[in-house]
């Protein structure tokens, strides 16, 4: 089966909505491409203001990132809050800080407003592997609980984390109530089915290829077929093809990542609780159960543009070093996606112009974060709070080493994952 096209995600569904594709000059308020979440959050936000919305996809919904994921919703940035506070204004650090919490808050909400069947669970573990992840997981919950969060349980040894996950490889680990895991394709469908049903006009195998030059964006797609719109978001992330610009291309980096999909476990008593997993290894392993009991298990990231032909036999080593008793359950099916990262981890939000808006770079946090995004983009559109501004104005460095910039960062992200390994 070719994983680029694939997700056991898409499987899952019964009768995934198809939308056609767009075979007519158009004209609408909000342009959106891409039909991830960023897409769908955007358009829904600005559908419910009563917008007229479109959304264009140069595939199918869930093609990107969005429809091959962990699954893991998580609150919080995708990096230290330490490092965000390092770049806004002090006067901002409250609200930033309660924007990383509100981000899940805002998926929970549009879950029981829309009434989206896609298996929400609460319950996170991030997990030590050494002393080292320990103290920094020790230092996270201070930083938390100053923040005034109270929902994070510090699991001192292996013996209070097996109450969780049952592996005597970690040496404790965070337990979080407040974030969690969900099936991202049935969140993702939910999403498009909402926005559909606020008028939002959804097309898919419709890449737009090109910008005119002129006042109102005006969009081309592959089929020369026109859009007409007063504003344009731009939610293509690490797959965003046709409409790259350099103040966006040359502060991202694709990472790959892979995830596999197990047999259904009988016994789950001998893996985990109810909870989704993330070791806080560089190369992390990050891992669930999902409705089918079946272990959705990711990990084995690479720091480059491609994309393995079957990641599977690595992500069954990984696993199996967690749960040796899984050694002889099968695989239904593996697959990889990019993600889509920045220097500091921090997401890029921005414009090019006062039409044109961007978010991209969520680093591997984006099935929350997205959602945050979309609802500030429509913010600043509809002018109710200056939330976009405030994060558009952190400076995003630009990735070294040009069209190598991959090779450089996995040069850089080898001495990390080294420590790792070395227990240091
Ligand atoms: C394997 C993997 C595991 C991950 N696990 C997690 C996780 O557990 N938790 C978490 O929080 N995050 C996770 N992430 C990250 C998360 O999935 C992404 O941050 C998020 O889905 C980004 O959503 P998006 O809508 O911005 O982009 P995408 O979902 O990538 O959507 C972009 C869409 O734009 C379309 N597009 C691009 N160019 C054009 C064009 N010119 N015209 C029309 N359409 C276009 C693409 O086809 C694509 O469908 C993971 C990512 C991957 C790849």
């Amino acid at each position: 089966m070719n994983i680029l096209y694939n997700s056991i995600y898409k499987h899952d569904l019964k009768k995934p909505e198809k939308f056609k594709l767009l075979d007519q000059d158009i004209e609408c308020e909000i342009a959106i491409i891409g039909g991830g979440f960023t897409g769908l959050s955007s358009a829904i936000e600005l559908a419910e203001a009563g917008l007229s919305v479109c959304v264009f996809e140069k595939e199918y919904i869930g093609f990107g990132a969005s429809g091959r994921n962990g699954g893991h919703i998580s609150q919080g940035w995708s990096t230290d809050f330490s490092k965000i506070k390092k770049n806004i204004d002090e006067k901002f650090h409250k609200m930033a800080w309660d924007a990383g919490i509100e981000a899940v808050d805002i998926v929970k909400a549009r879950i029981k407003k829309y009434k989206i069947n896609c298996d929400l669970k609460m319950g996170y573990i991030y997990a030590a592997l050494h002393k080292r992840h320990l103290s920094e997981l020790y230092a996270m919950k201070d930083e938390w609980s100053n923040n005034g969060y109270q929902g994070l349980k510090f699991l001192q040894d292996t013996a209070s984390i097996n109450d969780y996950v049952k592996t005597d490889r970690y040496v404790g680990g965070i337990f979080d109530e407040g974030s969690g895991h969900l099936h991202p394709m049935k969140y993702l469908h939910g999403l498009a089915k909402a926005a559909k049903g606020l008028g939002v006009k959804i097309f898919e195998n419709t890449k737009i290829i090109k910008k005119e030059d002129d006042k109102l964006p005006i969009l081309l797609t592959d089929k020369n077929i026109k859009i007409k719109a007063t504003k344009v978001i731009l939610c293509g992330n690490a797959y965003l093809e046709g409409l790259v610009f350099k103040p966006m291309k040359d502060k991202l980096a694709p990472a790959v990542s892979s995830v596999m999909a197990t047999e259904p476990i009988n016994n789950i008593d001998i893996v985990l609780k109810d909870c989704a997993v993330a070791d806080c290894n560089t190369a992390l392993n990050y891992y669930r159960l999902d409705y089918k009991n079946r272990l959705i298990f990711g990990g084995a990231s690479i720091y480059s543009n491609i994309t393995p032909k079957d990641a599977a036999p690595m992500l069954l080593r990984k696993m199996t070093y967690l749960f040796p008793s899984l050694k002889n359950i099968g695989v239904e099916m593996s697959w990889s996606g990019k993600i889509g990262i920045t220097l500091s981890r921090i997401p890029h939000f921005g414009k090019l112009d006062s039409n044109i808006y961007f978010a991209q770079g969520y680093s591997g946090h984006g099935v929350a974060l997205t959602a945050l995004a979309g609802k500030m983009i429509a913010e600043d559109i509809l002018k109710t709070t200056n939330r976009f501004k405030v994060f558009s104005s952190i400076k995003h460095m630009t990735f070294p080493g040009g069209i190598f910039r991959t090779p450089v960062l996995a040069l850089g992200m080898s001495w990390y994952k080294f420590k790792d390994w070395l227990q240091i």
